[in-house]
């Protein structure tokens, strides 16, 4: 899935799955360094065991595992995890479980009414 999501270079446009997402945002949280990723001491962190994106994975367990962080993100508020506003974080599509198809058609729509009113800014 084509998303755009914040990276070392700023935002980018990049191919993502859960796998790929979990790496980026593991990433994100270690300042991009692949190798402080690997080192990661946090083995509570629900991301953990899938952090570096090279192993074999259970896809149930990492679903679990991205919307175990979202919660812990929200300090475990269920409901806030559907208003995230942060549209760039890489686990932004998968935060829901199965929701990403219905987020997918939404996406589009979201970002440019999130970026409308920083240009409108920029255009005064
Ligand atoms: S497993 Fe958690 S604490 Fe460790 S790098 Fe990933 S997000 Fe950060
Ligand atoms: S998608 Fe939102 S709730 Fe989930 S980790 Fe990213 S910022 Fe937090």
């Amino acid at each position: 899935m084509q998303v755009l999501t914040i990276s070392k270079d700023g935002i980018k446009n990049v191919n993502l799955n859960r796998r790929k997402a979990i790496h980026e945002r593991c990433l994100n949280c270690c300042c991009w360094h692949p190798g402080e990723v690997a080192k990661c001491a946090l083995k509570k962190c629900p991301l953990y065991q899938f952090r570096t994106g090279g192993e074999k994975q259970d896809a149930k367990l990492r679903n679990s595992a991205i919307k175990n962080y979202c919660l812990f993100c929200m300090s475990g508020q269920v409901g806030e995890i559907a208003k995230c506003p942060s549209n760039k974080c890489p686990l932004y599509v998968f935060r829901r479980g199965h929701q990403e198809r219905i987020e997918k058609e939404h996406f589009s729509k979201r970002q440019i009414n999130f970026h409308q009113p920083i240009q409108e800014q920029r255009l005064w």
